[in-house]
C-alpha cells in the first residue's frame, strides 16, 4: 500500500495511505487518512476489515501504534469503518469520534468499544488528537451521502478530508495520487455523486459551508486529491450538478 505524506512542517504531518495492490476487485478502493501531530495520531476513516492487514502494516511503519489516540468515522458505510472493532482493540485506550446519530448502529461491529465512542453533535465541533495533538473540526456532510456524515477540517494544514464527497472510481491505468487532468477527472466521479448524493440542497449547503474555509487540500475517501486550484474547481463543478433524484437515471452505476 502507498504512503505519501501531503503535509509536514516537522511537529504536524498528513499522510494519505491508498493504492493496496492486494486488495480483491471486487472490494472498492479506499483512500486513508493518518494525522501525526506532536507525537500523537487519528486515522480518518480506517476503512473496511478486507484491507485491515495491509492498513495496520502501512500504519505501524510510520508510527508505534500507542501514538493512535483516535479514530474517526465519517458516516457508516463498512468500506470506510468495519474495521474499527479491530482497531479499538488494538489500542485500547483510543477513542472513536462519529456522527451521533450513528453509534447505535456502528456498536453493531462491537459493543465492547461503545464506552469510547465519542457522538458528534448534528453541528460538529472539535476533534482533539490526543492530548498533545492539534484540534480538527468536523464540519457537517450531512445527506453528502449519509443522513449523519462529517468532512474533517485541520486549519493548520488547511487540507479539508472530504469523505465520500469528491470521491471518483478510477480505471486502473489512473495510478496518480493527485488529480492530473479535472476535465478528464469529471468522468471519473460524476456517475458517483449523482448517484449517491441525494439532495441538492444539502450538496450546496455543504459548498457554502467549505468556501468559508481556507482548504489547500480537499482529500476524498475514493480516488484522487484536489490541491490548490482545483479545489475552488471541485466546488464550481459540484454546486452546479444535479445530484439525487434530479439526476438520477435507473441502473446509473458508479462511474
Ligand atoms: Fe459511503
Amino acid at each position: 500500500m502507498i504512503s505519501k505524506t501531503l503535509f509536514d512542517d516537522g511537529s504536524h504531518r498528513w499522510i494519505v495511505l491508498a493504492r493496496d495492490p492486494d486488495r480483491k476487485d471486487s472490494v472498492i478502493d479506499t483512500n486513508e487518512y493518518l494525522i501525526v501531530s506532536n507525537g500523537e495520531a487519528i486515522l480518518l476513516d480506517p476503512g473496511g476489515t478486507e484491507i485491515f492487514p495491509s492498513v495496520l502494516r502501512t500504519v505501524a511503519k510510520l508510527i508505534d501504534l500507542e501514538q493512535l489516540k483516535a479514530f474517526f468515522a465519517s458516516h457508516q458505510d463498512p468500506d470506510i469503518m468495519s474495521s474499527l472493532p479491530l482497531w479499538m482493540g488494538l489500542c485500547d485506550e483510543a477513542k472513536t469520534f462519529m456522527p451521533w446519530i450513528w453509534q447505535g448502529f456502528i456498536a453493531h461491529f462491537g459493543v465492547e468499544y461503545v464506552e469510547r465512542f465519542i457522538p458528534l453533535p448534528d453541528e460538529g465541533g472539535a476533534v482533539p488528537i490526543g492530548t498533545r495533538g492539534r484540534t480538527l473540526t468536523a464540519v457537517p456532510a450531512h445527506y453528502c451521502h449519509a443522513s449523519g456524515n462529517f468532512s474533517v477540517y485541520d486549519p493548520h494544514a488547511k487540507i479539508l478530508f472530504s469523505g465520500d464527497i469528491g470521491a471518483a472510481l478510477l480505471p486502473e491505468d489512473e495510478t496518480s495520487l493527485f488529480v492530473e487532468d479535472f476535465d478528464r477527472h469529471v468522468g471519473y466521479m460524476r456517475g458517483f455523486h449523482q448517484r449517491w448524493m441525494p439532495s441538492n440542497e444539502a450538496k450546496n449547503r455543504w459548498v457554502r459551508r467549505v468556501r468559508k474555509l481556507d482548504v489547500q487540500m480537499l482529500c476524498p475517501q475514493h480516488g484522487a486529491i484536489f490541491q490548490g486550484e482545483q479545489v475552488g474547481r471541485f466546488l464550481d463543478w459540484f454546486e452546479g450538478l444535479e445530484v439525487g433524484l434530479d439526476g438520477f437515471q435507473a441502473g446509473s452505476t458508479l462511474a
